[in-house]
Protein backbone atom coordinates (compact mmCIF):
# COMPACT_ATOMS: atom_id res chain seq x y z
CA UNK A 1 0.00 0.00 0.00
CA UNK A 2 0.95 3.40 -0.53
CA UNK A 3 2.30 5.77 2.34
CA UNK A 4 2.89 9.39 2.30
CA UNK A 5 6.04 10.55 2.26
CA UNK A 6 5.63 13.23 4.73
CA UNK A 7 3.98 11.28 7.82
CA UNK A 8 4.23 7.32 6.93
CA UNK A 9 0.41 6.62 7.08
CA UNK A 10 -0.78 4.43 4.81
CA UNK A 11 -2.93 6.48 2.15
CA UNK A 12 -6.42 4.30 0.88
CA UNK A 13 -7.71 6.14 -1.30
CA UNK A 14 -6.54 9.46 -3.49
CA UNK A 15 -4.02 11.83 -1.76
CA UNK A 16 -2.09 13.88 -3.21
CA UNK A 17 0.77 13.46 -6.20
CA UNK A 18 4.29 14.88 -6.37
CA UNK A 19 6.61 13.55 -8.80
CA UNK A 20 7.42 10.30 -7.96
CA UNK A 21 6.28 10.89 -3.94
CA UNK A 22 2.67 10.44 -2.43
CA UNK A 23 1.20 12.64 0.14
CA UNK A 24 -2.75 11.48 2.50
CA UNK A 25 -2.97 15.51 1.88
CA UNK A 26 -2.25 19.04 0.80
CA UNK A 27 -0.90 19.54 4.70
CA UNK A 28 1.01 16.77 3.87
CA UNK A 29 2.73 17.23 0.90
CA UNK A 30 4.09 21.18 2.06
CA UNK A 31 5.45 19.38 4.98
CA UNK A 32 7.21 17.11 2.70
CA UNK A 33 8.19 19.48 0.43
CA UNK A 34 9.68 21.77 3.26
CA UNK A 35 11.41 18.56 4.58
CA UNK A 36 13.04 18.15 0.85
CA UNK A 37 14.25 21.98 0.66
CA UNK A 38 15.16 21.44 4.76
CA UNK A 39 17.24 18.42 3.73
CA UNK A 40 19.76 20.60 1.84
CA UNK A 41 20.17 23.10 4.21
CA UNK A 42 24.17 22.61 5.11
CA UNK A 43 24.06 21.26 8.76
CA UNK A 44 26.65 23.69 10.61
CA UNK A 45 23.50 26.93 9.37
CA UNK A 46 21.12 24.23 10.41
CA UNK A 47 22.89 23.55 13.73
CA UNK A 48 23.22 27.15 14.62
CA UNK A 49 19.62 28.19 14.22
CA UNK A 50 18.74 25.10 16.26
CA UNK A 51 21.09 26.73 18.75
CA UNK A 52 19.76 29.91 18.93
CA UNK A 53 16.10 28.23 19.46
CA UNK A 54 17.52 26.30 21.82
CA UNK A 55 19.78 28.56 24.21
CA UNK A 56 17.19 31.96 23.08
CA UNK A 57 14.20 33.03 25.38
CA UNK A 58 11.06 30.74 25.51
CA UNK A 59 8.02 31.29 22.47
CA UNK A 60 5.56 31.39 25.45
CA UNK A 61 6.81 33.13 28.63
CA UNK A 62 9.73 35.04 27.16
CA UNK A 63 11.79 33.68 29.87
CA UNK A 64 15.11 31.64 29.62
CA UNK A 65 15.81 28.27 28.10
CA UNK A 66 17.12 25.86 27.10
CA UNK A 67 13.60 25.53 24.92
CA UNK A 68 12.99 22.50 23.54
CA UNK A 69 9.85 19.96 22.89
CA UNK A 70 7.96 18.57 25.19
CA UNK A 71 4.90 16.67 25.34
CA UNK A 72 1.26 16.52 27.64
CA UNK A 73 -1.04 13.89 27.35
CA UNK A 74 -4.77 14.07 27.31
CA UNK A 75 -7.87 11.51 27.30
CA UNK A 76 -11.17 12.38 27.76
CA UNK A 77 -14.05 10.03 27.71
CA UNK A 78 -17.86 9.55 27.19
CA UNK A 79 -19.50 6.35 27.72
CA UNK A 80 -18.32 3.99 25.47
CA UNK A 81 -15.60 6.60 23.55
CA UNK A 82 -12.57 8.11 24.39
CA UNK A 83 -10.02 10.02 22.86
CA UNK A 84 -6.49 10.01 23.36
CA UNK A 85 -4.29 12.89 21.93
CA UNK A 86 -0.45 14.37 22.46
CA UNK A 87 0.47 17.95 22.23
CA UNK A 88 3.59 18.97 21.48
CA UNK A 89 4.56 22.15 22.46
CA UNK A 90 7.85 24.34 22.01
CA UNK A 91 8.86 26.08 25.43
CA UNK A 92 10.81 26.04 28.51
CA UNK A 93 10.59 23.41 31.27
CA UNK A 94 8.51 25.28 33.39
CA UNK A 95 5.90 26.15 31.12
CA UNK A 96 6.24 22.67 29.67
CA UNK A 97 5.31 21.80 33.59
CA UNK A 98 2.36 24.15 33.44
CA UNK A 99 0.75 22.53 30.75
CA UNK A 100 1.99 18.78 31.45
CA UNK A 101 -0.20 19.90 34.95
CA UNK A 102 -2.82 20.92 33.25
CA UNK A 103 -3.39 17.95 31.38
CA UNK A 104 -3.23 15.73 34.21
CA UNK A 105 -6.09 17.65 36.22
CA UNK A 106 -7.93 17.63 33.36
CA UNK A 107 -7.20 14.02 31.90
CA UNK A 108 -7.85 12.76 35.78
CA UNK A 109 -11.33 14.49 35.49
CA UNK A 110 -12.59 14.09 32.28
CA UNK A 111 -10.73 10.69 31.10
CA UNK A 112 -12.52 8.07 33.43
CA UNK A 113 -16.33 8.37 32.53
CA UNK A 114 -16.10 5.82 29.17
CA UNK A 115 -15.66 2.20 29.25
CA UNK A 116 -13.68 0.64 29.49
CA UNK A 117 -10.81 2.61 27.71
CA UNK A 118 -11.53 5.52 29.73
CA UNK A 119 -11.09 3.44 32.86
CA UNK A 120 -7.81 1.55 31.29
CA UNK A 121 -6.74 4.64 29.69
CA UNK A 122 -6.80 7.30 32.25
CA UNK A 123 -3.81 5.54 34.76
CA UNK A 124 -1.44 5.78 31.68
CA UNK A 125 -2.27 9.37 30.54
CA UNK A 126 -1.51 9.91 33.84
CA UNK A 127 1.77 8.04 34.53
CA UNK A 128 2.80 9.33 30.94
CA UNK A 129 2.47 12.54 31.83
CA UNK A 130 4.29 12.30 35.71
CA UNK A 131 7.21 10.98 33.68
CA UNK A 132 7.12 13.86 30.79
CA UNK A 133 7.21 16.09 34.28
CA UNK A 134 10.41 14.26 35.57
CA UNK A 135 12.19 15.13 32.07
CA UNK A 136 15.46 17.55 32.65
CA UNK A 137 15.94 19.84 30.48
CA UNK A 138 18.71 18.94 27.95
CA UNK A 139 21.82 20.89 27.43
CA UNK A 140 22.22 19.83 23.74
CA UNK A 141 18.70 20.08 21.52
CA UNK A 142 17.29 16.99 21.31
CA UNK A 143 16.69 15.48 17.58
CA UNK A 144 13.28 16.40 17.27
CA UNK A 145 13.86 20.00 17.79
CA UNK A 146 16.62 19.24 14.94
CA UNK A 147 13.79 18.26 12.97
CA UNK A 148 11.43 20.41 13.89
CA UNK A 149 13.67 23.87 13.13
CA UNK A 150 15.05 22.26 9.89
CA UNK A 151 11.26 21.49 8.41
CA UNK A 152 10.32 24.95 9.61
CA UNK A 153 13.14 26.60 7.76
CA UNK A 154 12.62 24.51 4.33
CA UNK A 155 8.91 26.10 5.01
CA UNK A 156 10.26 29.78 4.75
CA UNK A 157 12.82 28.95 2.32
CA UNK A 158 9.60 27.25 0.44
CA UNK A 159 7.23 30.88 1.45
CA UNK A 160 10.47 32.91 -0.24
CA UNK A 161 10.85 30.82 -2.96
CA UNK A 162 7.36 32.26 -4.17
CA UNK A 163 7.66 35.28 -3.28
CA UNK A 164 9.94 35.99 -6.04
CA UNK A 165 13.72 36.43 -6.83
CA UNK A 166 14.21 39.69 -5.38
CA UNK A 167 13.94 37.93 -1.83
CA UNK A 168 15.53 35.09 -3.02
CA UNK A 169 19.00 36.22 -3.07
CA UNK A 170 18.42 37.86 0.84
CA UNK A 171 17.58 34.34 2.00
CA UNK A 172 20.03 32.56 0.65
CA UNK A 173 22.65 34.17 3.25
CA UNK A 174 20.77 33.34 5.79
CA UNK A 175 19.08 30.21 4.93
CA UNK A 176 18.32 28.48 8.32
CA UNK A 177 17.58 31.54 10.00
CA UNK A 178 14.29 30.69 11.96
CA UNK A 179 11.67 32.98 12.65
CA UNK A 180 10.99 32.50 16.69
CA UNK A 181 7.82 34.19 16.83
CA UNK A 182 6.18 31.70 13.94
CA UNK A 183 4.37 28.92 15.54
CA UNK A 184 6.11 25.69 15.99
CA UNK A 185 3.93 23.94 17.95
CA UNK A 186 2.20 20.92 16.02
CA UNK A 187 -0.60 19.13 17.25
CA UNK A 188 -0.73 15.53 17.03
ZN1 LIG B 1 0.67 12.37 5.55
ZN1 LIG C 1 8.47 29.35 29.25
Amino acid sequence: MAKCAACGQSILFGGVRDGSLRFCNKKCSRNGLAAKIGQAIPEDDLYNAVLDVHSGPCPECQGRGPVDIYRAHFIWSLLLLSFFSTKKYLCCRRCATKKQLFAFFVSGFVGWWGFPFGLLGTPVQLVRNLVEMGKQPRDLPSPELVELIRLEAGRQMMVVRKGGPKRVARVEESSAEVDRDSSLVADR
